[in-house]
């Protein structure tokens, strides 16, 4: 048994540390969706999945994030929509874009990619979207479904590390899960999934008192602060699984990856880990919705 008490002992098993590789699981599942796009297309008169994105502004990293899930939809055979609206769009002009891809038949999910502007409404914005296309998992309703254990679509980067937890068997049930960060897209959903799986959960955030006391006794950290490196390699214990949810310039975390891999159980690439699975899990749910809407 490791310190952490999650029966997979690395020695034991003789292997080193389990590297949550994200791009590899990303890689295997993209064969499998593509078989689903076209069994898909055969049954429903060549019809193709289509996620549409809508890009509020120039920022460059949410342009390459956009680019990168529409390139990902289109590996696989599906489509994606780009809609461009420039940075002074108002909350009035944006809902009326989203009412729009809701009526449309042909759109199947949407991401509207954060951080819109400031001087958008962004929770209405989220809201307004349709729960049978919230494939990012950003309504109020998907979320409060997520929460309660209801069939939903979750947010794809949290529901992404609970795929990568899976597929490597590790079990969460009586763990001690600490969660950096509390965002509605990231930290609280984490949280709620974890909880949900039967680990003990603490929600960290800027208040908190004695962060390093906290991720001190974590059997399972996820880092989502959005600050490089910002929790350090020697709060963490023995035996832990490491999740970095945090991506900066230059390939940099959230955690610090000092010697973690020679002792921990398990640990997230950066990059590499959390941020493939986001993109894989959102484009599985947009496959999920357009498979819902033709009955299938
Ligand atoms: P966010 O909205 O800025 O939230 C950051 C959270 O960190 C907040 O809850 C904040 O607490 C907390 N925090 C800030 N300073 C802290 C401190 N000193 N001690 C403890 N907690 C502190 O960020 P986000 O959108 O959740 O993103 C977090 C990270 O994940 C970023 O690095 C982002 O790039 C990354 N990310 C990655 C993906 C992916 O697909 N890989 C997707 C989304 C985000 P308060 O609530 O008290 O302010």
């Amino acid at each position: 048994m490791n310190a952490a008490g999650f029966g997979i002992d690395n020695k034991e098993r003789d292997m080193d540390c389990i590297i949550l590789d994200g791009k590899a699981l990303a890689a295997l599942r993209a064969p499998l969706f593509a078989e689903r796009v076209r069994a898909l297309k055969a049954a429903n008169g060549d019809a193709v999945p289509v996620l549409a994105t809508i890009l509020v502004g120039d920022d460059p990293s949410s342009a390459t994030y956009v680019k990168m899930k529409g390139n990902a939809c289109r590996a696989i055979g599906m489509a994606s929509r780009a809609v461009m609206l420039p940075a002074d769009t108002t909350t009035a002009q944006l809902l009326a874009e989203i009412d729009a891809l809701n009526a449309d038949p042909d759109v199947h999910g949407i991401l509207l990619q954060h951080p819109v502007p400031a001087q958008i409404d962004e929770r209405q914005c989220f809201d307004r979207i349709n729960i049978a296309k919230d494939v990012d998992g950003v309504t109020s309703l998907g979320f409060g479904r997520m929460a309660l254990g209801e069939p939903a679509f979750g947010s794809a980067t949290p529901a992404g590390i609970m795929s990568l937890l899976a597929h490597h068997g590790i079990g969460l049930a009586g763990k001690r899960a600490v969660v950096v960060g509390r965002s509605a897209i990231l930290g609280k959903p984490m949280a709620l999934m974890l909880s949900n799986a039967h680990a003990t959960v603490t929600l960290c955030h800027s208040r908190t008192v004695d962060l390093e006391a906290e991720v001190r006794r974590a059997d399972i950290l996820v880092g989502a602060v959005g600050k490089p490196h910002f929790i350090r390699a020697d709060w963490i214990k023995d035996g832990a699984v490491v999740i970095d949810a945090g991506y900066h310039q230059g390939g940099i975390g959230d955690i610090e990856p000092t010697g973690l891999v020679q002792r921990c159980l398990a640990v997230t690439p950066v990059p590499g880990g959390v941020g493939p699975m986001t993109i894989s899990t959102l484009v599985g749910q947009t496959l999920d919705a357009a498979c819902a809407a033709a009955d299938l």
